[in-house]
């Protein structure tokens, strides 16, 4: 029961952060808004009684909602109801994790992942910042280290990073040790560098075995992911059908066609009549390790 409570309020709290931040971050493009302000309170009776000393109220401008309202339109993404509040899955206990294609629910709800990190062109930033919406980035400490600092902006604006191995191998076949190191490590490496360390693991072209999922539960991972749409240069792929399901989960790239696979990508789940929710609110949490880093623990 308290880890529930405490769950959902981490939940919401995430939630408040998300809004937050990306108000916070359209405010700032818009240089607006005057010190001190409260911008959480709704706006007070719209007029002032004659003889009331205090300042004037401050004629509206551009609200960081209207801000990112109007980036919106001008690259073409959609408008989304917000997310409903997230019922997330029961994953089964034991010494190996999940791989999850989609997540398992009918609430009306997509999962967009953006993978790897080689190419780093800032329209990135931008539009998800724009946006407004929850996304997983699995993130290949080989392919961002030459410049992880490129990721903040998007962690600003609500993005959360998980992994994606270290040096992007294909893990299928290779020993326990191999498989180990490259969840490992590379969490334990974006952990440094954003100060979260992931729970969630993406092995390279979707390739796993079963020491895959060993290997990830050893690593603190709480489960591993495929994807039910790839989405490259603007055009959505489906594996099953020719519309996004609920639950289902959108994998592009940081390409060259960013712009074109992200607003893609936000458009599928718009017409599907789904709204973009985050993949993290739908998986339980799981328990930090007894002591120390788990990469730090001896092999068997
Ligand atoms: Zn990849």
């Amino acid at each position: 029961m308290l880890h529930i409570a405490r769950s959902k309020i981490t939940r919401m709290g995430r939630a408040r952060i998300v809004r937050a931040l990306t108000a916070a971050g359209a405010a700032a493009l818009l240089a607006a808004c005057s010190a001190g302000s409260e911008p959480k309170a709704p706006p007070a009776s719209a007029s002032a009684a004659p003889g009331v000393s205090g300042p004037a109220p401050i004629p509206a401008g551009p609200s960081p909602e209207s801000a990112r309202t109007a980036q919106r339109a001008r690259y073409g993404i959609p408008d989304f109801a917000p997310a409903p509040p997230a019922q997330p899955i029961t994953l089964p206990a034991g010494d190996s994790v999940e791989f999850l294609r989609r997540i398992p629910t009918t609430q009306k709800v997509a999962f967009l992942t953006i993978d790897d990190g080689y190419l780093k062109k800032p329209e990135a930033q931008e539009l998800i910042a724009a946006a407004g919406v929850p996304v997983t980035l699995f993130l290949t400490t080989d392919a961002i280290k030459d410049d992880p600092d490129f990721f903040q902006p998007m962690v600003a604006a609500g993005a959360v990073i998980e992994a994606h191995s270290v040096s992007h191998p294909g893990m299928r076949g290779r020993s326990h040790e191999f498989q180990r190191r490259q969840i490992c490590e590379s969490a334990d490496q974006l952990a440094r560098w954003f100060g979260k360390r992931p729970t969630l693991f993406r092995p390279p072209y979707g390739e796993k075995d079963a020491t895959t999922l060993r290997a990830a539960k050893e690593c603190g991972m709480a489960a591993t992911f495929f994807w039910t749409e790839t989405v490259h240069k603007g055009k959505v792929r489906y594996q099953e059908g020719s519309t996004v399901q609920p639950g289902d989960i959108l994998l592009m790239h940081f390409r060259e066609a960013f712009r074109a696979d992200f607003v893609g990508a936000l458009k599928a789940i718009h017409r599907a009549g789904l709204t973009p929710a985050l993949l993290e609110d739908y998986i339980p949490v799981p328990p930090a390790p007894a002591q120390g880093s788990p990469a730090a623990r001896s092999s068997d």
